[in-house]
């Protein structure tokens, strides 16, 4: 599409996205010299416990140099408490392994469908569930989504397509394509939902070959971004936010509550506040998932609830979002 269409406005000079993917840094001692930080290196674990670190350069550069306690950085940096085995924290937290059928496709919630289109991410985040998951990397490409559609064409109960991963976005714009040109011949399925976390840690991932794509899909479109902390947010990803909406996604947030990182009532509610200036509204605020190694970033159920209720006091309603906890065998999210 090169003429004759709102994509033919400015066009994007992006640099390709994946060469920023393949850039991230990888090397905690090389994270900590960028962010002016090198004495930090004897406090790191002796190893990664089988969870890389990884953190895309755009990302490291919304850090603060010489911060020990930034809020980005902590997401992202290993530390010595992931080696505690601490009761209650397991290996599969949500019991996702047992739901999952053959072809990635979780089907737990009535009217929605839940697609592991990839199993790859472009930050690795200390506290997510993945850091235990011997998915694939590219699950959908594998040719294994054909039968998964094959269940959602089976299956009319389902209005809504979610892909989730990892990250779906880590796939070529031409394979989301190929799905999407798929789901769009079921008259049944009438929303495409995305759960990413790209636009915010690496923005250049949505690139004019993706809007274009985005834009075409004849289905309502949202698009779940996955924002922890206002300082996440620069011009970048502003204009990521932006063209996502020009391309007729509503743009939603879910967090994931984290001690150390989010957790007290100013910095939620400044996110809350940067969020609607990027266009995004919150959706989720997420109890984490209590899985091994993350223990150290838990917040109890009666703190997070007086964390809600001061936003409440802050906020206009519709900035305040829903504290939940995903729980096994529930029917939904559970609110808190
Ligand atoms: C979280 C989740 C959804 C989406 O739930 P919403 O409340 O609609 O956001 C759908 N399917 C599965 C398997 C999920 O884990
Ligand atoms: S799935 Fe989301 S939270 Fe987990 S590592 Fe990937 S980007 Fe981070």
């Amino acid at each position: 599409m090169i003429t004759g269409s709102p994509a033919s406005r400015l066009s994007h000079a992006a640099p390709d996205w994946r060469a920023a993917w393949r850039d991230a840094v990888t090397d905690p001692l090389e994270l900590l010299s960028m962010v002016g930080l090198p004495h930090l290196a004897a406090a790191l674990p002796a190893d990664d416990a089988g969870f890389a670190m990884r953190v895309p350069r755009g990302f490291v550069a919304r850090m603060t140099h010489g911060d020990a306690r930034d809020p980005l950085l902590l997401q992202v940096l290993p530390q010595l408490a992931e080696a505690e085995d601490v009761p209650g924290f397991s290996r599969d937290a949500v019991g996702d392994l047992a739901a999952r059928d053959a072809q990635g496709l979780l089907h737990k919630y009535q009217g929605r469908a839940l697609l592991i289109a990839s199993g790859s991410c472009a930050v690795n985040c200390r506290y997510c569930f993945r850091r235990h998951f011997p998915y694939g990397e590219e699950i959908a490409a594998a040719g294994a989504w054909r039968q998964a559609l094959a269940h959602v064409a089976a299956d009319t109960s389902i209005e809504e397509l979610i892909l989730s991963g990892g990250d779906p976005l880590s796939l070529a714009t031409g394979k989301l394509a190929e799905l999407t040109d798929g789901l769009s011949a079921l008259p049944h399925v009438r929303r495409l939902r995305i759960h990413t976390r790209l636009p915010v840690v690496l923005p250049e991932r949505i690139d004019d070959a993706f809007t274009q794509w985005l834009e075409a899909v004849p289905l309502q479109k949202v698009v779940v971004l996955h924002a922890n902390h206002a300082n996440e947010f620069d011009g970048d990803v502003d204009d990521a936010c932006r063209r996502l909406r020009d391309a007729g996604a509503t743009l939603l947030n879910q967090s994931v509550l984290l001690a150390g990182v989010n957790d007290d009532a100013e910095t939620l509610s400044a996110l809350s506040e940067r969020l609607f200036a990027a266009g995004v509204l919150p959706y989720y605020l997420h109890q984490l998932d209590r899985v091994q190694g993350a223990a150290h970033f838990e917040v109890d159920d009666a703190r997070a609830l007086a964390l809600v209720q001061a936003m409440r006091e802050r906020l206009p309603g519709y900035l305040v979002p829903r504290l939940v906890r995903e729980e096994q065998g529930e029917p939904s999210k559970t609110p808190l």
